[in-house]
């Protein structure tokens, strides 16, 4: 047989999917990614009506379609305050692709991208997949990103480093000064900061800050999809915003793999972002009342968890054992280790899931980290 080529050999399917597949079919399952809501009706129907009218059946612009971009740019204006050309804009089979597209324009031979430890698995696979070197980026103790940790580790090898707030696995909400910090060191270090802005929308407290809006220099890129704010994994519709020089790279990559993002999908995100925005602070409230109810649950069963204040996650400190126990009894959770080597001694817990099913996992996992201590 022929040989696969070296990038694809030092990746591995997500430690995440493993989990899953050791779970019974009965266990209740808090290992997603994925909002429980459906998408907004006026998206839905604005999919069918373009697939009805036959506007859907053809490829689009390679960049998306003018109004998708449009709509694109005037959400980065209404909800992060900062003005963006719709020629900054390219639209991309979700965040994932949006992601590979900014390592694949950034990163080359022998670059280290500088990323969160725990952090979303993405940003190490896709820089390796690009040929270069991730490196890890401890978090502080209350697992938020520290701007002087990524300082610290930047080398003349260093062109990128990941930022993602409100984040994956952690759920916690970087503050403004230090989406600030970032900003000042995309602009004194020359380096680019990837901003992963995909939970954006989902915030409990206080304010989301883009260090797009802070930036003096041109070294931020932001990523963002409607896969979690509209509750649109499937429709695969994401995007990425920065200069037009760097949007012209990206596209490069884009024409070639991707072409265009998927037509009724482009339809049904534009609507999703132009419509009533009721349906995401509805399902905002509800994972607000979930997340208070996992945290005091994970209070009550003496498991230590810093208060998310965004997304859908909670990542308790765990004892050893805790996580094969709780499997064990029917309740699935990522091993923080998914994450990162420094996610080890964590588990990630996904609350979109109704909150009956939600008490019942509590009171399994308070049993389990009895049983393990
Ligand atoms: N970034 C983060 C932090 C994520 O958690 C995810 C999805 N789990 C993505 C990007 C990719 O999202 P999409 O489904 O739009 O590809």
């Amino acid at each position: 047989m022929t040989e696969f080529s070296s990038r694809v050999e030092q990746i591995s399917i997500s430690g995440i999917r493993e989990v899953f597949e050791a779970a019974g079919e009965d266990a209740i399952n808090l290992g997603l990614g994925q909002p429980d809501f459906p998408t907004p009706e006026h998206a839905r129907q604005a999919a069918v009506d373009a697939v009805e009218s036959g506007e859907a059946d053809a490829y689009t612009s390679n960049m998306g379609t003018p109004a998708l971009r449009e709509a694109i740019a005037h959400k980065h204006e209404r909800d992060e305050g900062f003005v963006v050309d719709t020629d900054q804009v390219i639209a991309t089979a979700g965040g994932s692709e949006a992601l590979h597209l900014v390592m694949e324009a950034h990163v080359g031979a022998g670059d280290e991208v500088l990323v969160p430890d725990p952090g979303f698995v993405s940003y190490e696979a896709l820089t390796t997949l690009a040929g270069g070197e991730s490196v890890s980026v401890p978090l502080r103790e209350d697992l938020t990103l520290d701007p002087a940790a990524v300082e610290d580790r930047i080398t003349d090898d260093t062109v990128a480093f990941v930022v993602n707030s409100p984040a994956n696995p952690t759920g916690t909400v970087a503050s403004e000064s230090d989406i600030r910090e970032f900003a000042r060191i995309a602009d004194e270090h020359d380096v680019l900061c990837i901003s992963d802005e995909v939970y954006a929308q989902m915030l409990f407290e206080g304010t989301h800050y883009s260090p797009y809006g802070f930036a003096e220099s041109d070294n931020v890129v932001v990523v963002n999809a409607c896969s979690k704010t509209y509750s649109m994994t499937g429709w695969r519709l994401g995007w990425v915003v920065g200069t037009t020089e760097r949007i012209e790279r990206m596209l490069r990559v884009h024409q070639y793999v991707q072409a265009c993002a998927s037509a009724p999908a482009q339809y049904a995100a534009e609507a999703a972002l132009t419509g009533p925005q009721e349906p995401v602070a509805e399902m905002n409230a509800a994972f607000e009342r979930r997340r208070d109810l996992v945290v005091d649950g994970l209070e009550d069963a003496g498991l230590d968890c810093p208060r998310p204040a965004g997304a859908f996650y909670a990542m308790p400190a765990v004892p050893e054992g805790f996580v094969d126990e709780v499997i064990e009894r029917g309740v699935v959770v990522v091993p923080g280790e998914a994450f990162g080597d420094h996610g080890a001694g964590h588990a990630r817990i996904s609350y979109a899931t109704d909150e009956a099913t939600l008490k019942e996992a509590l009171e399994i996992i308070g049993n389990a980290a009895r049983a393990v201590r």
